[in-house]
């Protein structure tokens, strides 16, 4: 009886494991949109759309570009650039979701969603278009766009370094009028920098966040202000226990306007003793750090060990 009982015990777990198999091979094979022929010429079969012809050529809405296939998250549209070529330009993709791979004429870089294979195009540097100095050449019809939830008006960027920049983030993403912070690097002197490299303190940058935020709700004076309130701007090359010149404070300004506002904050600080030290430098080429760095403590529930909003205006 009791063998009965392992046997009929070992059955039942045979075909719940089967099942599980079967369930997520299943999943496997739906797990892709559905293409249309002409899009998998293209994505598939590695074609090339005809220029001028595609959707996203001449497109500026704010959002993100996605995978036609899979759906994986490819380009931001703050990173795209009119190229004058006839196909969506861009000269970066969200971190770690492009593959690239010497194409099979040998000469090109073709490059594809790094989530599916699907092919999105070429990739193209040394050309001089923006400062990163790279044209990612994209077939519209590999890509939907997915809108940023909008306001009505134009949105603009400010960038700041004031040590960790999960901290910097955290209480950027709080602020009333702000659309969007990214985690990076600004201010050295290689091409897309990995952290490791940022933090060797070698490369020149600092941990910089890229903030987009509506000038209908919010001022760059505004922003300003609050960098100064979540950072110590006194410290030199640290904050909390982060030490070495990446964790330097700096505004990177890309207007005299900014510029002006920000000497300005400087010289009320310095006024009420305080010996701040925060570089003031023109806006350089911005690098989105990795995707584990985004968001950091909104993912893992943490409050920041190197931050702490203090007023000091
Ligand atoms: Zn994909």
């Amino acid at each position: 009886m009791n063998r009965y009982i392992y046997f009929a015990g070992a059955a039942m777990l045979m075909l719940v494991l089967l099942a599980g198999l079967l369930a997520q091979s299943g999943d496997k094979a739906v797990k892709y949109n559905k293409l249309t022929a002409e899009e998998e010429r293209v994505i598939v079969d590695k074609g090339t759309e005809r220029p001028f012809t595609g959707m996203y050529y001449e497109h500026d809405e704010t959002g993100t570009y996605t995978c036609k296939r899979c759906d994986a998250p490819l380009y931001r549209s703050q990173d795209k650039f009119d190229a004058g070529c006839g196909w969506p330009s861009f000269d970066d993709e969200i971190p770690g979701a492009v593959k690239r791979l010497t194409d099979a004429d040998g000469q090109r870089t073709e490059i594809l969603c790094a989530n599916c294979g699907a092919h999105l195009g070429h990739v193209f540097t040394g050309e001089g278009f923006t400062a990163k100095n790279t044209r990612h050449c994209v077939n519209s019809i590999s890509m939907n766009f997915v809108p940023a939830p909008q306001t009505s008006g134009q949105s603009a960027k400010a960038w700041f370094a004031g040590g960790c920049f999960w901290g910097v983030e955290h209480y950027f993403e709080k602020e009333p009028g702000v659309l969007q912070v990214i985690s990076g690097y600004m201010g050295g002197t290689i091409e897309r920098p990995t952290y490791e490299q940022v933090c060797t303190g070698r490369t020149g940058h600092a941990e910089t966040v890229e903030v987009t935020y509506d000038p209908d709700k919010t001022s760059f004076e505004t922003l300003a202000r609050l960098f100064f309130e979540i950072h110590d701007p006194t410290h030199l090359n640290h904050q909390g226990p982060d030490r070495g010149p990446q964790y330097r404070s700096a505004v990177f300004y890309t207007t005299d306007t900014e510029k002006a506002i920000v000497e300005k904050l400087i010289r009320l600080l310095k006024e009420k003793g305080y010996d701040v030290v925060t570089e003031v430098t023109p806006a350089s080429a911005f690098w989105p750090a990795e995707t584990y760095h985004q968001d950091y403590y909104a993912r893992t529930g943490k409050e920041p060990y190197c931050h702490f909003y203090i007023r000091r205006f």
